[in-house]
């Protein structure tokens, strides 16, 4: 705990701190209190944050217009001025860290550990994707050609890009989404979630700072039905870098598909998972339970990576279920700026429904293994769920994901290894995958498998480092190329090849 301590003193300095932001746009916006509304902290909702003045459909339009006009001077601009500009941006966010805490828990709800870990790794994409920038955008390739004839390949931006986020990692996927875009020359009009509003309207004035022009990144607070809707259907759109939930992203493709007279768009989406575990009989149960808890519950199970469906071989099924029983007892679910709390809230009064709903279903269909005890005198004035596992009959049985610290548990036999990876796969998201087992081969017929974006052996399925573990899912989970991996810049950029009649030259 004493690592936090010099940042805990520093994030106390913010608690208090009243945010008040407008869309920051690459032109004045003038104050329009029809639109302002009010932030409250999901763990209390009596606490207010600040305001945030929401983004009309004829702004969006605008910075649309403006976006589009920065356009071709941005991507002429040296790609090693353009990685400067994210590496004085990761100095910033560094050097904010505590007063960005401050605002991911009072504004999302987070662990202060949970926030550290996404400021980092904001800051981590900055550097990765500027020294892939200098790598892909820097001197053209030669490429081999008859003689007489020289034939070069250059990387170029491809126009003006939507960048629209969630709310579960409101810096980092923020952040590495739209330095993404712009550091491969495009302008970027950023979308953040609603519910993360204030913290994406910190960071972006930290990215000015650090040098971004105003009219390259625009950030355009609002709800996705008016603003995200207005880019993912405007003609002039090149393309949209999205994350949330598979349902969003179906809407965006077809409203993209749908615009008349429009250049073929790019998306890129990263979106939900039902993400499962296997666990053979020789698995060691009390490294499970740790691995399990960590994956299904950490960041109150808000993460797209989290565990949602845990397989576990009869033979050992007892021991993992009362093991788990055991730690699942000892989970403090409270405010997220205490450090000993495991648990913080959901995001909102919404999520707590729909969660609710859920639980109190497979609760009526008596399907309870445990559940996390909840003091309310720490709870009752925000949106907080407690940790639940229950028991189902399979993976079928879940239409959707659970965005919450809601854990499914199926056990299966040894002859039905192969029926259970069948249903994984059938069910068509890929995005996270674990399998506990001593016996490598076990975990090698697994893993290969499994058709799913990201797995991992004997551990939590959860956290993804930039550079080491490129983070993105198939199917219904997304498109890909993977965050934070060599190819994501790829995707932003377009080819340009140029020959030339040397001999002409006189060459
Ligand atoms: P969401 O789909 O509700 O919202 C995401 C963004 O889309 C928000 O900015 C929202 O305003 C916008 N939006 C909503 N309707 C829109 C529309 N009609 N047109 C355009 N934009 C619109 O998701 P969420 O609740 O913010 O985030 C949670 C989801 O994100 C979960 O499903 C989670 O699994 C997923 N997620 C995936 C990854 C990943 O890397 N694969 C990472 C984090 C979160």
């Amino acid at each position: 705990n004493s690592q936090y301590r010099p940042l805990m003193d520093e994030m106390a300095r913010f608690m208090e701190t009243p945010y008040h932001y407008r869309p920051l746009l690459g032109f004045d916006v003038s104050e329009d209190r029809d639109q302002v509304k009010t932030v409250c902290s999901p763990y209390d909702r009596r606490q207010t944050v600040g305001t945030i003045q929401w983004t009309t459909a004829e702004q969006a339009e605008k910075a649309v217009e403006a976006a589009w006009k920065a356009f071709p001077k941005w991507d002429a601009t040296p790609v090693e001025e353009r990685s400067q500009i994210l590496e004085r941006f990761a100095d910033k966010l560094e050097a904010n860290m505590g007063e960005l805490m401050a605002l991911c828990t009072r504004e999302g709800g987070k662990l202060l550990t949970d926030g550290v870990d996404e400021i980092r790794e904001a800051v981590d994409f900055c550097r990765y994707y500027a020294k892939r920038a200098r790598e892909i955008f820097g001197a053209p390739t030669v490429l081999p050609g008859p003689t007489g004839e020289s034939n070069e390949l250059f990387m170029m931006g491809r126009g003006v890009f939507a960048t629209i986020s969630p709310w579960n990692f409101p810096v980092a996927i923020f952040c590495g989404q739209t330095v993404a875009a712009a550091v491969a020359g495009n302008t970027v009009l950023a979308k953040p979630a609603e519910q993360t509003s204030l913290i994406a309207s910190r960071v972006i004035e930290l990215l000015y700072e650090a040098g971004m022009p105003r009219d390259v990144v625009q950030l355009l607070p609002g709800d996705g039905p008016t603003v995200g809707a207005v880019l993912s259907g405007d003609a002039r759109i090149t393309g949209v870098a999205f994350t949330g939930s598979t349902q969003t992203a179906q809407l965006i493709n077809r409203s993209l598909a749908g615009r008349e007279n429009a250049a073929l768009p790019t998306l890129i989406a990263e979106t939900g998972g039902l993400n499962a575990m296997i666990v053979d009989s020789t698995a060691l149960p009390e490294q499970v339970v740790s691995d399990v808890v960590a994956s299904g519950f950490q960041s109150a199970g808000q993460r797209c990576s989290a565990l949602r469906v845990l397989y576990i071989q009869e033979d050992v099924a007892e021991r993992v279920i009362e093991t788990l029983k055991g730690a699942m007892a000892e989970l403090s679910v409270g405010h997220p700026g205490k450090l000993s709390t495991d648990v913080g809230p959901v995001i909102d009064d919404d999520a707590r429904a729909d969660l609710q709903a859920h639980i109190d279903k497979l609760k009526g269909e008596g399907r309870l293994i445990a559940e996390t005890p909840m003091d309310p005198e720490a709870t009752g004035h925000g949106s907080f769920i407690t940790p639940t596992a229950f028991k189902i009959d399979g993976m079928d049985a879940l239409e959707t994901e659970q965005f919450g610290p809601i854990l499914h548990i199926v056990t299966f036999k040894a002859s039905e290894v192969d029926e259970v990876i069948n249903t994984i796969n059938a069910k068509g998201y890929g995005l996270t995958f674990g399998v506990h087992s001593r016996n490598e081969s076990f975990t090698r017929y697994v893993a290969e498998r499994v058709r799913v974006g990201n797995v991992y052996v004997n551990r939590n399925i959860i956290g993804a480092v930039v550079g080491v573990q490129p983070f993105g899912g198939q199917g219904f989970s997304g498109t890909g190329p993977k965050a934070g991996g060599p190819h994501y810049l790829l995707r932003f950029a377009t080819e340009k090849t140029r020959t030339i009649n040397t001999a002409a030259l006189g060459g």
